[in-house]
């Protein structure tokens, strides 16, 4: 048996960023992983998954030591962020107009994720097991026990980062509230005629909407010319399925037919197809136990913010328990935790909710409701008040910042 101030279970992106924040404030931690990710070669074609990440989680990413081998391995950085429903109220947002030289980067997530393991291989109070699995929880006065299939560990705190379909926030019992949404989202790897671009945009089709993520073209010097790009064809399941059934040279033709013109020529390179579902846990805390990151709560990805709001509870944790070791509190009892929960639920229901209403009002089918959403678009961009405040407002809260 082995004793931990803290043990985390799930070392993706959140888990492996909680494990740095803890240890950071003199804690010993254990950090549980099923699978350790792929090393990094500059050879390797782009993942899939890739996120857009936040100024505010370049932030903290740099705080834990992570972010300058990330931009080195490869990240793109974007400036701008177009939103269109019809041309004519098309919607740009640019890092000038908040005073920043960016918006955000666009990071594959296996990246992100390598970049933290090796901040955590180089502490001595973090222990990584991995691969090993969660047995069984119990929960005393004192400590929860947790029975890996190798070993047995204590700890003061459990985090839960093991994912949107944690076995520690069943094994707690605690429940969600949760939903499917009517469409799934296609994830599409291209190489683009055009080089590198710094705008990353999104068009509201009736069907759902299309967006276009930069990716880093670094690696590829003999084709330096062409760009890399992620697409995101959000449809109707049942449409999604079919597409992810067609060669890449079909699903080619179709992404040319169905994207915007601004895409120019792709060659489609890899694809695969993701479920949308909302889910928020009813509670973040059993006793010892917190919930961070997807465990605690999933939304539709359209505006790109599920991990940048893990990455906030891991903030939010971190400065909890700092507060807590500096005034001399027991930092793991449960009314001290509870503050967690306190400073996180509130803005990720906001989150959750406005992507629901973004979701809701760009796919309804409403004529009246389609003129009041390019009237908004429109009035945004042009009425100066607007522009200035609510845009501006809007974009600084996407950021984080
Ligand atoms: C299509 C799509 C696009 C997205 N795009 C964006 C974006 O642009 N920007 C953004 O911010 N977010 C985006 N997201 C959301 C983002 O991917 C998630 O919020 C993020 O991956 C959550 O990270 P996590 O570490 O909480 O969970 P996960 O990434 O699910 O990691 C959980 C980890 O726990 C491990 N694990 C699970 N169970 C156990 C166990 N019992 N024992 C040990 N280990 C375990 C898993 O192996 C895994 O490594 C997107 C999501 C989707 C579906």
């Amino acid at each position: 048996m082995k004793n931990f101030d803290c043990v985390v279970v799930g070392g993706g992106m959140i888990g492996a960023a909680s494990a740095l924040a803890l240890s950071q404030l003199g804690l010993t931690v254990a950090l549980i992983e099923k699978s350790e990710p792929k090393c990094f070669d500059i050879e390797q074609a782009f993942d899939l998954r890739v996120s857009a990440i936040s100024l505010a989680s370049e932030y903290l990413l740099e705080q834990l030591g992570a972010w300058s081998q990330i931009k080195q391995w490869r990240a793109c950085p974007y400036k701008r962020l177009g939103v269109w429903e019809h041309e004519y109220a098309y919607t740009e947002f640019n890092a000038k107009d908040i005073q920043q030289d960016h918006l955000g980067h666009i990071v594959e997530n296996r990246l992100l994720q390598l970049s933290l393991w090796q901040q955590i291989k180089a502490q001595s109070n973090i222990q990584l097991f991995c691969p090993e699995k969660l047995v069984s929880l119990t929960q005393d006065n004192d400590k929860a026990t947790l029975i890996l299939t190798q070993i047995t560990l204590t700890a003061k705190l459990v985090i839960a980062a093991d994912g949107a379909n944690s076995q520690v926030r069943q094994l707690v019992n605690i429940g969600t509230t949760a939903w499917d949404y009517q469409q799934s989202a296609m994830l599409i790897n291209v190489k683009t005629q055009m080089s590198q671009q710094d705008i990353t945009w999104q068009q509201y089709l009736p069907t759902g909407p299309v967006a276009f993520l930069p990716l880093a073209t670094s690696f590829d010097s003999q084709t330096a010319a062409n760009g890399y790009a992620s697409l995101v064809w959000y449809h109707q399941r049942d449409e999604i399925k079919r597409l992810s059934a067609l060669s890449n040279q079909q699903l080619q033709r179709e992404v040319m037919a169905m994207f915007p013109q601004k895409l120019g020529q792709i060659e489609v390179l890899a694809k695969g197809a993701f479920p949308l579902t909302r889910r928020h846990a009813n509670t973040y805390q059993n006793n010892r136990v917190l919930l961070l990151g997807d465990s605690a709560h999933t939304i539709n990805p359209m505006a790109g913010q599920g991990v940048n709001l893990g990455f906030k509870d891991v903030q939010a944790l971190q400065s909890v328990i700092a507060s807590a070791i500096g005034e001399g509190e027991s930092w793991h009892k449960a009314h001290v935790l509870g503050r967690y929960e306190k400073m996180r639920r509130t803005d990720n229901l906001l989150m959750q909710s406005t992507m629901d209403v973004l979701y809701h009002a760009f796919s309804h089918p409403s004529p009246i409701i389609k003129v009041l959403r390019s009237a908004s678009l429109l009035a945004v961009n042009k009425v100066p008040l607007l522009n200035n405040v609510v845009k501006n407002k809007a974009l600084a809260y996407a950021c984080g910042i």
